[in-house]
């Protein structure tokens, strides 16, 4: 009795018999038990008792509105009633008369009558029982459902045979199936099932949870990464019952963290790679991570040093320390775009190291500096390289010096005995001579002539090829310069039988330019000319006409002959260096193929353009084009150019000539004797200062470089003199050996008129002479 007052309501049992007797017995047996009965005479009765639902039902096998047995059926069948314990009543059973009961029939149990009472009692309580404990089931399985249909996770379970027999909404919902037809397949990736399957059946043998990372296919048939969880679950007894899990998709994740890897492993292969050393300063911490190959190239393997800055800031070169600190300063502070730099750092064994470091800052939200973030890249090859540049440039420009210097040198060296052949057999040529002796005289004075012309052309090509051609840009007046030229050219005209003429057009008195370079390349044409000319004539002419730029006029130099002419296939290469056009030529002719190469640098250096014009056996026109600016009307060049021509035909007057070189002064005296000048010679500055103290002179030739006092210095006292006296300056033409640029600038600059260098052509110093002295 005390276990039906277990339950909170009385149990109802329903007796179905057409026996009032049974109906009393039975009734009396139960509520002395502490049931309630509800009782039914038929099955007409019976059917209406049963909707209200009984615990249990007590149905007489043989009814006269009904067979029990098929009554029973029915019930089983009906899910309303199902679930009611049904005990079937009968006098006797089909299979014995105690106890048996129908094979066919679906009952709970089978009673006999007469009931023994403690039989009934405890088959009803047995049924109930089994009711109740039937209904907890149903209620925990309900509940169990509701849970697992509840969580996110794929809810799995499988049976002691590894078969599966559960899956929650979401594992059903995530593949895309339902347990309606037939078992749903556990479709994992192709390449984790042996993985899967060899875990999962471990686990089962050991009876041990599990966890794998496993791809699922989802129900657009993409395979998932999920991880998979099980766990054993045993039964009420306490006996294996087979696994339930739960997966949880990680796909996102598992791909993510597979990109950071590759990404990483990229990461780390390009380091390498690049050989770079990397660094991280944590400005905050103050700490600074410096990877393994950044320690390396000072010398260090990664434990050897700490990740302390203090430990590279004291390695770097002492020179480029406050640079760097301020460049890191700077870029911090945002007062430069980009942080990039190169310094030294002390290497272990003591050397130092040149690194490029480049490096980005990283700023929080409030853009305050957090993190400097670069790598370093050694340099130190490239800097050595750089380094063996510099040093490799420098030798080459002291290698050029040198050259230039040994050229003048040599120029100088040359030049003053050539002037001492030349002078002394000019002087030597207007003595009384044998023919013999004349022919002689010729020979050598054409010699050298020749010598000097070579020496001079290449005096110039190492000019030029050392950029020291300095153009002037004085007065001067082309027509008179072409004039000159002729005079001077005209008696080697005359002696091959040629006729040298000029003529003018449109050609304004002065222009601003050079006009011993001009002279050069106009003289050098000529020469060509003449060279070049068995007979016929030569023509200078020279014509202006406007430029495009104001006070600018193109000045036009054409020398035409009648001569050789040069063949086309040779006339684009005659301007290049040592070129000939063709070697009889120079055999018959002479000379080192230099000129044009000088003629046409000259001519391009002053901003124009030389072009040739040529048939062969009817002659040649070069034509040299010049941008010329025109000079203003007044000027000292002007009136010393207007006076100039009126002196032309000087008269004599007393010369004092300064020169410690006695063959020179040999040359220079006999020419002034000559010319039909009185002279004094000075054989150092201070002798030249003292004769001037003492006695007027017309002119003042000064050889410039002198042992005891150079030129330039016995000029300078000499105008001081002229000046203290209140005397008019006395002209003063320089004379010297060295013929690079600036020499001449260097002469006019110390006070000195006029300048000539050695050796020269007596008709040139005559002429200086005269233009010069009253
Ligand atoms: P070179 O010192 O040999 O004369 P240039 O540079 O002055 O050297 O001239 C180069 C070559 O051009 C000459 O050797 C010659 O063959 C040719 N040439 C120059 N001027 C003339 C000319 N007026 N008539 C014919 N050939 C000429």
């Amino acid at each position: 009795m005390a276990d039906v007052e277990d339950n909170t309501d009385i149990s109802i049992v329903l007796i179905v018999d057409d026996r009032g007797a049974n109906r009393h017995d039975l009734g009396r047996i139960l509520s002395g038990a502490g049931y309630k009965t509800n009782e039914a005479g038929s099955w007409d009765e019976g059917r209406q008792a049963v909707l209200q639902q009984p615990d249990i039902i007590i149905l007489d096998a043989e009814l006269p509105d009904g067979n029990g047995y098929e009554i029973c059926k029915r019930l089983k069948a009906d899910p309303a009633t199902e679930t009611i314990p049904l005990l079937m009543i009968a006098a006797s059973f089909a299979n014995g008369p105690h106890k048996a009961y129908e094979p066919e029939s679906e009952a709970d149990g089978y009673l006999t009558t007469p009931v023994d009472p403690w039989e009934l009692i405890a088959a009803v309580r047995s049924l109930l029982r089994a009711r109740d404990a039937e209904d907890k089931l149903r209620k925990s399985q309900e509940m169990f459902i509701a849970l697992a249909d509840s969580i996110p996770a794929l809810v799995w379970m499988v049976n002691m045979d590894q078969q599966y027999y559960y899956f929650n909404r979401a594992w059903l919902s995530f593949t895309g199936q339902s347990m309606d037809n037939g078992a749903p397949q556990v479709n994992i990736h192709p390449e984790d099932r042996d993985r899967h399957a060899q875990v999962f059946s471990s686990a089962f043998q050991r009876r041990q949870s599990f966890e794998i990372n496993h791809r699922l296919r989802r129900y657009d048939g993409e395979y998932r990464w999920v991880l998979d969880r099980g766990e054993p679950h045993y039964d009420l007894a306490g006996a294996f019952a087979g696994f339930t899990g739960a997966a949880i998709e990680i796909h996102d994740k598992v791909i993510g963290e597979k990109r950071l890897a590759q990404s990483e492993e990229r990461f780390n292969l390009a380091v390498r790679g690049m050989n770079d050393g990397l660094w991280d300063y944590n400005l905050e911490s103050g700490r600074m991570y410096m990877s393994p190959r950044y320690k390396e190239m000072l010398g260090f393997a990664d434990h050897e040093i700490g990740d302390d800055p203090e430990e590279i800031i004291s390695r770097l070169h002492p020179d480029d320390k406050e640079a760097t600190l301020q460049h890191v300063r700077d870029y911090l502070e945002r007062r430069i775009p980009s942080y990039r730099i190169e310094y030294r750092l002390r290497h272990r064994d003591g050397h130092y190291v040149w690194v490029l470091c480049r490096g980005l800052v990283v700023r929080d939200g409030a853009g305050r500096a957090v993190r400097l973030v670069g790598g370093h890249t050694d340099i130190t090859d490239r800097k050595q390289m750089q380094l063996e540049m510099i040093q490799a440039r420098d030798r080459a420009e002291i290698a050029n010096r040198a050259k230039t210097e040994f050229l003048a040198n040599m120029s100088h060296e040359i030049r003053t005995p050539m002037n001492v052949i030349i002078g002394l057999s000019g002087i030597l040529a207007r003595t009384e001579l044998t023919p013999k002796q004349r022919e002689f005289i010729s020979t050598l004075q054409s010699s050298a002539d020749s010598l000097l012309l070579l020496i001079n052309d290449m005096l110039d090509i190492a000019k030029i090829e050392d950029n020291m051609m300095a153009l002037e840009s004085v007065p001067f007046s082309p027509v008179e310069m072409v004039n000159s030229i002729a005079a001077m050219l005209s008696h080697n005209a005359a002696e091959k039988g040629l006729q040298l003429t000029t003529d003018y057009e449109g050609i304004a008195p002065l222009y601003l330019g050079d006009p011993l370079r001009l002279q050069q390349i106009i003289t050098n044409l000529v020469n060509n000319a003449l060279k070049f000319t068995p007979a016929g004539s030569i023509r200078v002419r020279l014509s202006a006409s406007p430029s495009d730029r104001p006070d600018t006029e193109t000045v036009l130099i054409q020398v035409t002959d009648t001569g050789i002419g040069i063949p086309n296939d040779k006339i684009d290469h005659i301007f290049e260096k040592f070129t000939q056009v063709d070697s009889s030529i120079t055999r018959k002719y002479g000379g080192s193929g230099l000129g044009l190469t000088i003629v046409k640098t000259l001519v391009e250096r002053m901003g124009g353009t030389i072009t040739v014009d040529s048939l062969l056996e009817q002659g040649s026109t070069f034509a040299v084009s010049v941008p010329l600016k025109k000079a203003a009307a007044a000027s000292d060049t002007l009136e010393i150019a207007a006076v100039k021509a009126e002196r032309i035909s000087a008269r004599r007057g007393r010369i004092l000539l300064v020169e410690d070189y006695k063959p020179n002064v040999l040359i220079v005296t006999t020419l002034l004797d000559g010319y039909g000048y009185d002279f004094d010679v000075a054989q150092s500055g201070r002798e030249a200062i003292d004769r001037y103290r003492q006695q007027h002179y017309d002119a003042i030739i000064m050889d410039v470089q002198m042992q005891d006092m150079d030129g330039y210095e016995a000029t300078r006292v000499i105008r001081e003199h002229d000046t203290q006296q209140g005397k008019k300056h006395v002209p003063i033409i320089a004379m010297t050996a060295l013929a690079l640029a600036g020499d001449r600038e260097k002469c006019l600059a110390a006070g000195m008129n006029d300048y000539i260098s050695k050796p020269f052509k007596p008709d040139d110093l005559q002429a200086r002479l005269e233009a010069l002295v009253n």
